[in-house]
């Protein structure tokens, strides 16, 4: 059932009215109050029931999903494909019902709310724009659904095309068709569509996916300056850590339909509160070793690597960023060295250990230090900052005194 009308829903998007939203968004605009809010997730569960009632499994999309999202900020949804996130998106906009929770966007709940009444702009991966219409008249396509007093008359539409196309710089090719296009230039036409009725939120699904590299790292910093232009409280998804790292004000880190952490890039990045949270984020990714405490010492191998105080004798899982070693000839933990990759101002040390659970280690330092090559081993010392332990069964972070 849901998938289905989760289908017709999405096709008839573009064609809801937003009577009740542009009323009060044009009340608020003329009162001069902001228009962006915060967006409550209480509780939020989302349960697609198996195919096959027999045989199947339901599938728990989202799990108790709480949050108080900021208003005026863009806020990067971040985690594995099918984790979640796109499902996320769908109950805010309305195209899908939760099974269970609630949903405000400021104080008012839209839990039962039709998309239509949210005042919510999607943007799609694949764009999905109106081939038959021009660029111009894809844009203004939200504007033409109006009903009665809240239509804008056929000035206020071009104008409010014309406003929006400056701002994403599209307006020199308002006359063409989707076809005559680049991909990048579609998703600008696609962000201005979401953007022409001033929605009250906007949410982006994977919107750089389909771009090449180049044209994503320019588009990501265009969504960054319209999103701050506009101060439309914008939540982007992608499953690139690095992209939403780069963009947002607040990430949220999700894995098997569960909300893991929420924070400033740099501090969920420096104080990850499980080993999913901590391998998710950083490239090089962090680097991932049994270890062992014993009598206050951290131990990988027979290696007394670094004093742990307060954390009671057990095997734990630690974790080092790649920028948390120091070449060190008298440094307590070695490897065997791989090989090395001069990277411009930095060096790349690539190597193996016995308790390494990934196949190589690898360990970022300045360019500045010489590396051995012709060596076996290669030591270091670890900055303590920079290594983390985790229980190792339930992968929770263990915290030292
Ligand atoms: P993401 O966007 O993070 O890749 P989704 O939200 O699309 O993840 O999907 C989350 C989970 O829910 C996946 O296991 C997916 O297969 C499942 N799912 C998504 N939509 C439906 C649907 N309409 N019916 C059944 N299962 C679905
Ligand atoms: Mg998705």
């Amino acid at each position: 059932m849901d998938s289905a009308e989760n289908r017709n829903n999405l096709e008839n998007f573009w064609h809801y009215a937003y009577n009740d939203f542009v009323m009060k968004g044009r009340a608020e605009r003329v009162l001069g109050m902001e228009i962006s809010m915060k967006v409550v997730l209480e509780q939020l569960t989302k349960i697609f029931p198996p195919r096959n009632k027999k045989t199947g499994t339901e599938v728990i999309a989202v799990n108790q999903f709480s949050m108080e999202i900021p208003d005026g900020k863009l806020i990067g949804l971040l985690g594995p494909s099918g984790c979640g996130k796109s499902t996320v998106l769908n109950l805010l906009c309305g195209l899908q019902k939760p099974t269970s929770g609630k949903i405000y966007f400021g104080d008012d709940e839209v839990t039962g709310l039709p998309a239509e009444s949210r005042g919510v702009g999607m943007v799609f991966q694949n764009y999905a724009l109106y081939p038959h219409l021009t660029v111009k008249q894809n844009i203004i396509f939200p504007l033409q659904n109006l009903k009665g007093e809240h239509r804008p008359t056929r000035e206020e539409m071009d104008a409010k095309a014309k406003e929006v196309a400056e701002m994403v710089q599209i307006d020199a090719l308002m006359d063409r068709k989707p076809s005559e296009l680049s991909g990048g230039q579609q998703q600008r036409v696609a962000i201005a569509r979401a953007l022409v009725k001033m929605p009250r939120i906007l949410l982006m699904d994977e919107p750089l996916s389909n771009l090449d590299a180049r044209l994503r790292l320019q588009t990501r910093e265009e969504i960054k300056r319209i999103q701050n232009e506009t101060g439309i409280t914008t939540i982007f998804v992608t499953h690139d850590q690095e992209e939403a790292m780069s963009i947002s004000d607040m990430i949220l880190v999700m894995k098997e339909g569960v909300l893991h952490q929420a924070g400033k890039p740099q501090e969920v990045y420096d104080n990850p509160k499980n080993l999913f949270v901590a391998t998710f984020l950083g490239t090089p990714p962090i680097n991932v070793f049994a270890g062992e405490i014993k009598a206050g010492c951290l131990y990988i191998g027979d290696e007394n690597v670094m004093e742990t105080p307060g954390v009671t004798d057990r095997e734990v899982y630690v974790g080092v960023r790649p920028e948390g070693f120091v070449l060190d000839a008298r440094g307590a933990f070695s490897c065997k060295l791989k090989g090395v990759e001069v990277m411009g101002r930095d060096i790349s040390v690539i190597s193996t250990h016995d308790n390494s659970l990934n196949p190589t280690v690898r360990s970022i330092i300045s360019a500045e230090n010489a590396v051995d090559t012709a060596r076996e081993e290669v030591r270091f010392t670890l900055k303590p900052h920079k290594v983390y332990l985790f229980q190792k069964d339930t992968e929770e972070r263990i915290y030292l005194d």
